[in-house]
C-alpha cells in the first residue's frame, strides 16, 4: 500500500496543482495538517456489523467511512502494507541456498523491501518533512542508504495483542512523536484482530471481543489527540492490510496436499515455498517444468494453477522477476500443504482480492476530511496519493490517483491552489517531476516569506 508501483501516473500533489494568478497569493497559501496513518492487521470490512463499536461510529460520524477496500493481491501482511511490485510474499526466500525468513526476519532484511520504489516515509523526509513508523511493516530497512528517522520496530518475542502496549505506543505516537517532536507523518501498526481471527476464526466470540479492544482503543486515539490540542491539525487514516475468512474443515472437505496429488513429485522441485495459507509458490528443477504443471493443473477442485507469465491479468501477480515460475493459490476455505496438513488455522487470508472476506475497512477524519460521509469502495493502492496530497508532497510514480478518494476532502483541500513565483504551473509532467518539486519547494518558499506578514 505504502510504496509505488511502476504503471500509472499521479501527478496532482498541493505543489503541482493548477495554479492561480499572482494576486490570489495571500488565500492560496496552503495549509499543511500533520496525518496519522493508523493499521489494524486484518480488519475487515465487516466486523463493525456484529459488535457494538461506538469509537468506529463516531469516528465515522466525525468523518468519513468507505463501504470497504480492495487489497492488492495476495492478500497478506507484507505485500499489502508494501506492494506486490516490491514485496510478493510474507517470507524472504533464497532458492538456492533454500534459507526462508518468516515475517519477524524479513524486517531486516533491507534488499526484500528496498527494491525500486521509495516508501512515503523517504519522500516525506526527502521533502523535507519529518516522518516516524512504530511498528509498520518495513520500519527497520533502509531505502536508497535512507530510513525513516523516527522509528520503533517491536523486539522479537513481541505480544501484538496487549492492549497496555498499545496505549503506551500510542502515548508516545501522540504525546511525544507529533506533540513534543512535531513529526508530519507518522504510521503506526497493530497486529490484531489478525491473530484472533486466525487462532479462533472470523466468526468466534474472541474475534468480536478483540474488535471491541480496537474500537475501544480508536476511542483512546482520538482523545489522546484531543488532549494534545492536535484535533484541528491532524488527519488520521485507519484501515487494513486484508481481511480473514473461515478455513473449511471436516468429513466432506478434501484437503490441498500436494504429496497426495497423482503425478507430483517433491523430487522435481528445487525449491518450494507451501504450507503458508491459500497461496504457493514452486521452482521445479531444470527441464521439469511441464511435467509439475500438468500433474498439478486441474488436480483439485479448488486448486489453482498458474504458470507465472499466464496468472490472471487482475491480480498483477506475474511480472516480478523474484515470482517462481509455478504459482498456485486456492478458492476461499482452503490452505495449500506440501508433504501433510500442517495448518490449523480456523481463519486465513492470502485469497483472491476480489473475495468480500479479502476486503478491510477504511476510515478517515481529521481536519481536511469530510464528515458523515460514507464513500463507495475504491482500491488501496489509493491510499498513497491521497496522503500525499494530505502531507502537500509530491508523490513517486504509483498505482493509485487521488481521483479515487479526493471525494472525502473538504473542498478547501480539494481545490487548494499553489503558487509559484510569477509563474503558472498546471501539471508538473513526470519526467520533470523530482527536479521540479525542487525548484518549486524553494519557490514556494520564497514566496511565502514574501507575503508572511
Ligand atoms: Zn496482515
Amino acid at each position: 500500500m505504502l510504496l509505488c508501483c511502476l504503471t500509472a501516473f499521479c501527478l496532482v500533489g498541493s505543489l503541482s496543482c493548477a495554479a492561480v494568478p499572482m494576486r490570489d497569493t495571500r488565500r492560496a497559501q496552503p495549509t499543511r495538517n500533520k496525518l496519522l496513518l493508523i493499521s489494524f492487521d486484518g480488519f475487515r470490512w465487516n466486523y463493525d456489523q456484529d459488535v457494538d463499536t461506538p469509537n468506529l461510529d463516531k469516528m465515522a460520524k466525525d468523518g468519513v467511512k468507505a463501504q470497504y477496500v480492495t487489497p492488492p493481491f495476495i492478500t497478506i501482511t507484507n505485500p499489502t502494507h508494501f506492494t506486490l511490485l516490491t514485496v510478493i510474499h510474507n517470507m524472504w526466500f533464497n532458492t538456492t541456498t533454500q534459507e526462508k525468513k518468516g515475517y519477524y526476519m524479513t524486517q531486516f532484511v533491507d534488499s526484500y523491501w528496498d527494491n525500486g520504489s521509495l516508501p512515503i516515509w523517504i519522500t516525506a523526509q526527502r521533502q523535507g518533512l519529518k516522518a516516524g513508523s512504530l511498528h509498520f511493516p518495513g520500519t527497520a530497512a533502509t531505502y536508497k542508504g535512507e530510513t525513516v528517522r523516527v522509528r520503533e520496530v517491536e523486539p522479537r518475542l513481541y505480544d501484538y495483542s496487549n492492549e497496555t502496549e498499545w496505549r503506551l505506543n500510542i502515548d508516545k505516537v501522540i504525546g511525544e512523536w507529533f506533540h513534543q517532536q512535531d513529526l508530519d507523518f507518522v504510521s503506526l501498526y497493530f497486529g490484531e484482530p489478525d491473530g484472533t481471527g486466525h487462532r479462533y476464526g472470523p466468526d468466534s466470540p474472541e474475534r468480536r471481543e478483540m474488535v471491541q479492544q480496537v474500537d475501544r482503543t480508536v476511542g483512546y486515539i482520538r482523545d489522546k489527540i484531543q488532549n494534545h490540542g492536535l484535533t484541528d491539525r491532524l488527519n488520521v487514516i485507519i484501515t487494513a492490510d486484508h481481511g480473514m475468512t473461515t478455513v473449511l474443515r471436516g468429513a466432506q472437505v478434501e484437503e490441498i496436499i500436494l504429496y497426495k496429488i497423482p503425478g507430483f513429485n517433491f523430487s522435481d522441485i528445487q525449491f518450494h515455498l507451501v504450507d503458508y495459507g491459500p497461496v504457493g509458490m514452486l521452482l521445479p528443477k531444470d527441464g521439469m517444468l511441464e511435467k509439475v504443471y500438468s500433474a498439478l493443473k486441474g488436480s483439485h477442485p479448488h486448486l489453482h494453477v498458474y504458470k507465472k507469465e499466464e496468472m490472471p491479468a487482475w491480480l498483477h501477480y506475474s511480472k516480478h522477476a523474484r515470482l517462481l515460475p509455478i504459482i498456485l493459490f486456492a478458492d476461499p476455505g482452503y490452505v495449500i500443504n506440501g508433504f501433510f496438513p500442517v495448518q490449523f488455522n480456523k481463519g486465513e487470508h492470502g485469497f483472491d482480492n476480489q473475495v468480500m472476506d479479502m476486503k478491510p475497512f477504511f476510515r478517515a477524519v481529521g481536519p481536511d476530511f469530510q464528515k458523515d460521509l460514507v464513500v463507495g469502495p475504491f482500491e488501496t493502492v489509493n491510499v498513497y496519493p491521497l496522503m500525499c496530497h494530505l502531507l502537500g508532497i509530491n508523490p513517486e510514480i504509483n498505482d493509485g490517483h487521488l481521483d479515487n478518494t479526493k471525494q472525502m476532502l473538504l473542498p478547501k483541500k480539494n481545490t487548494e491552489a499553489c503558487m509559484t513565483a510569477g509563474q503558472t504551473v498546471s501539471r508538473v509532467s513526470l519526467s520533470l517531476a523530482w527536479l521540479s518539486v525542487k525548484n518549486l519547494l524553494q519557490e514556494q518558499k520564497a514566496v511565502h516569506r514574501c507575503f508572511t506578514p
